[in-house]
């Protein structure tokens, strides 16, 4: 039976997650940041990385596997190419400031590509492609992670041996329709959906999950608690792993911090490499002509007659839309455990304050 559920006012919560991070030694302009990019992406229905997340953050505070006063270090500003050492900092600013940055590039000169190395936790990636699409631009972004263990099984492998590695693509908005985000983990499903599902008591999807010995589970046991036993499986078989194995020679190779392979430090914190590039429109012909093809050819798709007539076909990026609607006016769901596991990192970290 799945536990009850409590709402959240996403203003009160993202406070309470900023008070949180500064309280754990974050400067107040990063907590803020990094709170408001959580509870965004509770908003948009990504609770796996949402406030959710705070915790494993007050952790890695505290052990020192998130640089509190990094500074970056930029390895290479050219016209089309700007590639950033984030020294070990906060995910959400060092993103923001990057792809402020290269749109700025790209909207100069049509194009441009940025890597972001060593840095914390980027959490959901579709912000970023958000970013862009809201400065016109259209963009590609991929990403790994190291520091952690690996937790996605390679296609017909029987451990783990990749991150959840997201790939996403933004397009921006025409008058009549907003902006497309192809936002997914390169998994089955995202580490953070076996953690709620244990939270909540329900199991996974069949074929999302192996256990220790290499066998199909439902079970999230295994993979919810601290030392992961069994494995992800990757999207689409081969085609997933693909993926996950392009994030790892872009944004870990090109990117510069490394690859999941076990020379790379692994620490147990969380860290993210990141490639991304971004076009403009403008760039490559007439953009009114690409407004109405885009238009047409989402009618086209849209159009096709439900297999289920109370599930229709969407265009990607409105499930998100849809839910931050619901949330804005409703609050945000969250369940007994994660607002246990709040409350007791507020504890600990000397925060009266209680959700
Ligand atoms: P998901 O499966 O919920 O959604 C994937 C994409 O599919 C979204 O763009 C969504 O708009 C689209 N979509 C969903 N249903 C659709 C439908 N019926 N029709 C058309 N489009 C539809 O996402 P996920 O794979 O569980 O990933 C969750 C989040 O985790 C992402 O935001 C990702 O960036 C993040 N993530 C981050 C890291 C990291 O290390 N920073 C690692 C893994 C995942």
């Amino acid at each position: 039976m799945s536990a009850p559920e409590h709402r959240l006012n996403p203003t009160d919560l993202k406070a309470f997650c900023t008070t949180l991070l500064c309280a754990g030694g974050a400067r107040p302009d990063d907590a803020a940041c990094v709170a408001a990019h959580l509870v965004d992406a509770n908003l948009k229905g990504h609770d796996s990385h949402g406030a959710g997340l705070v915790p494993a953050y007050a952790r890695h505070m505290k052990r020192g596997l998130v640089n509190l006063e990094a500074s970056e270090q930029v390895l290479a500003n050219t016209s089309v190419i700007l590639r950033i050492n984030a020294d070990g900092g906060w995910g959400a600013p060092a993103g923001r400031r990057l792809v402020e940055r290269a749109c700025v590039k790209a909207s100069e000169h049509g194009l441009a590509a940025a890597t972001l190395g060593h840095v914390h936790h980027l959490g959901r990636i579709g912000a970023y492609a958000e970013q862009a699409a809201a400065a016109g631009l259209v963009s590609l972004h991929f990403v790994n992670v190291t520091d952690h263990a690996p937790l996605v099984a390679p296609y017909r492998g029987s451990d783990a041996r990749f991150g959840t590695n997201p790939v996403c693509i933004g397009y921006p908005a025409t008058p009549s329709r907003p902006a497309f985000l192809l936002d997914m983990a390169t998994s089955q499903i995202a580490l953070g959906k076996v953690r709620l599902a244990a939270n909540r008591g329900v199991a996974v999807p069949s074929g999302s999950l192996i256990d220790k010995r290499g066998m199909p589970t439902t079970d999230p046991g295994g993979m919810a608690g601290f030392e992961l036993e069994g494995a992800l499986t990757p999207l689409g078989k081969h085609k997933g792993y693909g993926l996950a194995f392009a994030c790892e020679l872009l944004a870990g190779v090109l990117g510069g911090g490394g690859t999941i392979q076990p020379g790379t430090t692994r620490k147990g914190g969380i860290t993210n490499g990141l490639f991304s590039i971004f076009i403009d429109p403008a760039a490559f012909g007439d953009t009114d002509w690409m407004k109405a093809e885009t238009d047409a050819m989402a009618r086209y798709a849209l159009a096709s007659p439900p297999m289920d007539w109370d599930s229709p076909v969407l265009y990607p990026g409105d499930p998100e839309r849809a839910i931050a609607g619901k949330r804005a006016k409703e609050g945000i769901p969250m369940d007994e455990v994660t607002i246990r596991q709040l409350n007791k990192a507020a504890e600990e970290l000397g925060v009266v304050e209680r959700l």
